[in-house]
């Protein structure tokens, strides 16, 4: 069975994780963000060096090991029965980031819709992310190079990702509001579309 899911998309400090932690504690969606897994890693492990090595620099991690890694997290969560696919919607954040990610994922996502967190202006962006480094001592926040290259990989990787779920499945959201009231916005859609999240129904899958 495939993750009935909703994905949560947007530039690097367009507020993506702000949503998703508060979205993940309704009744029946759980929240899964895929920065967070990577920095739940070691820098013992092969891959916590691998991801330390990349994000430092502001770049995505190799799809292979991504790909690998969010599985058998969302297993394990599956497995500790924190993760009902049967009953939740998946909410989700930070992959796919690019197409080959969305392609290997296929086969693995119902994803019923997106929220596109818009922000143009990346100076708004830049002090979001400046903000978080203090805040929650975020390597890959801290220097000015680093998050121009996170945008610019935002920009020539991960937008083409809205193309491949087309504008069917694609909410424009207003990501320069406050978190309340892009939390309302989000909520409007969701409350509106709540049956058609249910697991159990197709409805607003992509046509294969
Ligand atoms: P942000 O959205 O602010 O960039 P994330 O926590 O989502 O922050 O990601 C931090 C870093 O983790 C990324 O810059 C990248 O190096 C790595 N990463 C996260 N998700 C992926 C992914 N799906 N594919 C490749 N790398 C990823």
């Amino acid at each position: 069975m495939k993750y009935s899911t909703i994905l949560l998309f947007g530039a690097p400090g367009a507020g993506k994780g702000t949503q998703g932690k508060v979205l993940g504690v309704v009744p029946n969606f759980f929240h899964n963000s895929c920065g967070d897994v990577f920095r739940s890693l070691t820098v013992d492990s092969e891959l916590g060096r691998i991801f330390l090595d990349y994000s430092a620099r502001g770049q995505l991690v190799p799809d292979e090991y991504t790909v690998r890694l969010w599985h058998e997290s969302i297993k394990k969560r599956e497995q500790a029965g924190q993760f009902r696919p049967e009953r939740d919607t998946l909410i989700l954040d930070g992959i796919p980031r690019n197409l080959a990610q969305a392609k290997l994922l296929e086969d693995t996502l119902n994803v019923k819709a997106v929220f596109n967190l818009l922000c143009a202006d990346r100076n708004k962006l830049v002090e979001r992310l400046q903000r978080r480094a203090l805040r929650e001592n975020r390597l890959d926040d801290a220097s000015l190079e680093v998050i121009r290259r996170r945008l610019e990989t935002y920009e020539n990787e991960t937008r083409p990702v809205l193309d491949f779920y087309g504008p069917k499945l694609v909410i424009q959201i207003d990501a320069t509001l406050t978190p309340i009231q892009v939390l309302h916005n989000i909520l409007e859609v969701v409350a509106r579309r709540e049956g058609q999240f249910d697991p159990n129904s197709w409805t607003f899958s992509r046509p294969s």
